[in-house]
């Protein structure tokens, strides 16, 4: 059997952390109980459960448990923050800001609200995929009711400034919403300190299960309203009803959990395999790095590649490591990533570009064999550029 490429695509998903797996299993066969069952002890085990997971995701951003509300990822959760408040308070403005490299999970929401007459602004990036604050100072407007900007870039990794963003959003009373979908336990976050009113996770970017996932809804200073998406049982206190799925609940509270236990010692460690993974590979000419060189995740490293053609340079390193090429998410469509355009790519360099997303399991030894391979890799595809 031949061996499994290496795996470098932590931005699109994780795998399960053994010790994930572990604190989920006995929750499918043995503590199966419906957490909302209040009549018997199946329920009790399951709610209690529940409740450790909340407590541990609430402390890990500085919020209460009431204050969780679980999803079935970030997609959800962007969907309920954004449509929820628009549908909450659209009689006090019907205009949102937010920014053009944002997920599509945001974005689209958004597009979606404006067939329903609301306004959106996508605010542009500066070369370095950071927003530049005095343009979203220009963007407020007094029917602005939402500012909706993301934590870590799932593409390039850049870190907004999101206290500055959250503190401009309190002054104006504005609701401020933050899709944290890769930053969870990855850096540190604080819904408090950084005035953030509904913040978007999610379990399986951080070594948890796919499919779970949590909106932080701010209850106090000040009681953000949100209009339910998801009508019926009324779980989750009416904002999200349905049977709370309470294996992946306990292992997403697991995965936080050991995240921030490793938190500075896993960055220190995803930094160093980056740095020596941009060393051998800016050693070639014509490589760009795409994205704030230090503020951004520790295990993203997003390049462009000159001289070669996107799809060809994808397929040669197939065989050795599992990546994503510019148009990330979507891998299917053949635009070039929204995100390298808004940086002001052109469309030819925005093809050829590969996303390596570094994570726990990695190794020295996958790094160099993977820099080996991409290094040989360019230039014999730039040799057979010349040839033909
Ligand atoms: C992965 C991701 C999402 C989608 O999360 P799911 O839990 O897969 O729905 C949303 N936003 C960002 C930034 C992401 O990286």
């Amino acid at each position: 059997m031949s061996q499994r490429p290496i795996y470098l695509d932590c931005h699109s998903t994780t795998p399960v952390d053994e010790r994930v797996l572990n604190a989920m299993l006995p929750y499918f066969t043995q503590h199966f109980g419906n957490p909302s069952s209040i009549s018997h002890i199946y329920g009790w085990e399951a709610e209690a459960a529940v409740k450790k997971a909340r407590e541990t995701i609430a402390v890990a951003i500085n919020a209460t448990p009431e204050e969780i509300i679980f999803t079935s990822g970030a997609t959800e959760a962007n969907n309920l923050a954004i449509k929820g408040v628009a549908e909450a308070y659209f009689s006090q403005g019907q205009h949102i800001i937010t920014v053009q490299t944002e997920h599509s999970a945001v974005i689209d929401p958004c597009n979606y609200l404006k067939t329903l007459g609301f306004e959106i602004t996508f605010l542009p990036v500066q070369k370095d995929g950071i927003i530049n604050l005095k343009e979203l100072e220009k963007a407020f407007r007094d029917d602005t009711i939402l500012v909706s900007v993301m934590a870590a870039n799932n593409e390039i990794g850049v870190l907004q400034p999101l206290a500055e963003i959250g503190a401009m959003c309190r002054e104006r009373d504005i609701i401020f919403h933050s899709d944290s979908a890769q930053a969870i336990g990855k850096i540190p976050l604080d819904v408090q300190a950084m005035n953030i009113d509904l913040m978007s996770l999610t379990a399986h970017k951080v070594y948890g299960a796919k499919g779970i996932g949590a909106l932080y809804v701010r209850r106090r200073n000040p009681r953000v309203k949100l209009a339910s998406q998801q009508h019926g049982g009324g779980q989750e206190r009416n904002i999200r009803s349905g049977t709370l799925y309470t294996p992946q609940i306990v292992g997403f509270g697991k995965a936080v959990e050991i995240s921030l236990e490793t938190q500075a010692t896993e960055n220190e460690f995803l930094a160093q395999l980056r740095q020596s993974l941009w060393e051998q590979i800016s050693q070639l000419k014509g490589i760009h790095l795409n994205g704030h060189l230090n503020k951004r995740l520790a295990g993203n490293l997003n390049i462009s590649v000159e001289g070669v053609d996107g799809s060809a340079l994808l397929l040669g390193l197939q065989p050795i490591m599992a990546v994503s090429s510019g148009s990330a998410c979507s891998s299917i469509s053949t635009a070039p990533s929204h995100v390298l355009t808004a940086l002001g790519h052109s469309e030819k360099l925005a093809y050829a570009s590969v996303r390596f997303g570094i994570g726990r399991f990695n190794t020295v030894e996958e790094i160099n064999q993977v820099a080996e391979h991409f290094v040989s890799t360019v230039e014999s595809l730039r040799k057979q550029a010349v040839m033909v």
